[in-house]
């Protein structure tokens, strides 16, 4: 019995299914999930020793490589003056000047501990500041596990195959509206019926969730119109796209301007955290300032903040990571493409800079529906082929690979070799 087998046996008697998100398990794979023992830049060594390259990547954060040493220098020095005070510190304010001076659509942010927590309070904020009480988001978009976003929600609620969660009463999403991912005419028609009841529009802006989605030529676009028109706010989730696909995120990238956006781990650098932020007007809705009440304890944690700032130093010091990103994701995605179509596998491959996803299906897939034609079966033969040739992957179809910049071209190409191993086996 392997390390991480005896480690799972323990997990599942005292932990649900092992795991403590549902994205860790092997579900449909069949086999204990790796248990992680340490990880230094694009590697991952599990508890038995061995050496994977890293795609997931601790599912975004860590865009500069695993155990990137000046976050690591700038954790340990913060630790020195103590690991939490639940009191305001100079560290925070720094975090806030430096995301609001170089991103021109936050005007105020709050820090708080998840991206759920993030965006549970940027609705809030958005219905506070509205006085609206629906929104409108799109089927195979996740955002947290908050209970009004738990509808036809991507990730693990869309790899388990339920679609919702049980425990979430009808009261608590009865006036969440779910549109179909890049058909603005489905938001426009959620918008008649809901007779300008409608707070907010949130919208993953590459859905990275049901794997990786890009938006149509257009889309946002439309949507910040149809908001406009609608008297309702427009929420980017960018989660995962924020400080990745640009400095700026998908809003920079895409040249569209959200009222308000949702951030997470990738600012804390690998330590708990999230923020939203926005416009002044709808920010300074939020508690103490104004009231829509959003506390906690831990929140702008001294740690944290040392961490994230230091990530984002670096990353907007560096924008050659960007570009590294852009076309290092291009030779690996591309050369996968390729190395599939010559191999004829049946398949539909969507990437974006440092995301891509590989879809077991014929269709292209664009949204929700299309995402769930993938043949998860093959998806799992190919996750644990790739596994036994030392490239971790997250265990589902629905997620994405991450990219970082401590991914050389080498290793890229290393990966592309298993990948048509792979292949040559037939899968
Ligand atoms: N929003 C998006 C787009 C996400 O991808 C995630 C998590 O992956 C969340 C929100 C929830 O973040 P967390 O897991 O930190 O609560």
């Amino acid at each position: 019995m392997t390390r991480s087998e005896e480690l799972f046996n323990r997990a599942v008697k005292r932990i649900p299914g092992g795991v403590n998100s549902p994205v860790r398990a092997y579900g449909a794979i069949g086999e204990a999930p790796r248990f992680i023992d340490h990880a230094d830049g694009c590697y991952i060594y599990d508890a038995d020793g061995n050496r994977y390259i890293d795609y997931i990547d601790s599912w975004g954060p860590m865009i500069l490589g695993h155990n990137f040493p000046e976050i690591r220098e700038a954790v340990l020095k913060a630790c020195e003056k103590g690991l939490s005070f639940g009191c305001a510190t100079e560290v925070e304010v720094e975090m806030a000047e430096f995301i609001c001076e170089h991103l021109p659509h936050v005007e105020m942010v709050r820090m708080v501990n998840s991206g759920t927590e993030a965006v549970m309070s940027a609705v809030r904020a958005a219905r506070g500041f509205t006085g609206k009480s629906k929104i409108i988001k799109f089927a195979g978009c996740y955002h947290g596990h908050s209970d009004a976003l738990l509808v036809s929600a991507g990730s693990g609620v869309m790899t388990s195959g339920i679609p919702d969660s049980a425990g979430v009463p009808a009261g608590c999403t009865q006036d969440t509206m779910t549109a179909v991912y890049n058909d603005l005419d489905s938001v426009k028609t959620l918008m008649e019926q809901a007779k300008d009841q409608v707070a907010a529009v949130i919208v993953e802006p590459v859905a990275a969730n049901m794997g990786v989605v890009l938006p149509d030529e257009g889309f946002l676009q439309g949507l910040r119109d149809l908001c406009d028109k609608n008297n309702a706010l427009l929420i980017f989730d960018e989660v995962i796209t924020g400080f990745r696909l640009a400095f700026g995120g998908a809003a920079e990238y895409f040249g569209v301007k959200p009222d308000m956006v949702t951030y997470g781990k990738i600012i804390g650098a690998g330590m708990p955290v999230g923020a939203y932020g926005g416009r002044k007007e709808i920010m300074e809705m939020v508690s103490p300032s104004g009231p829509v009440y959003q506390a906690g304890t831990l929140s702008g944690n001294p740690v944290a903040m040392a961490a994230g700032l230091t990530q984002l130093k670096y990353l907007y010091a560096h924008p050659e990571v960007y570009t590294g990103l852009e076309k290092k994701g291009t030779l690996l995605y591309e050369g996968m493409k390729d190395l599939a179509e010559k191999a004829g596998l049946i398949c539909h491959l969507n990437h974006i800079s440092s995301l891509g996803s590989i879809f077991f299906t014929g269709e292209k897939v664009c949204d929700y529906t299309s995402a769930k034609t993938s043949d998860t079966k093959a998806f799992a033969n190919y996750f644990l082929s790739m596994l036994k040739g030392g490239i971790h992957l997250a265990p589902s179809q629905f997620e994405a690979m991450f990219l970082s910049d401590a991914h050389s071209e080498d290793v890229i190409h290393e990966t592309l070799k298993v990948f048509s191993e792979v292949l040559e086996k037939g899968n």
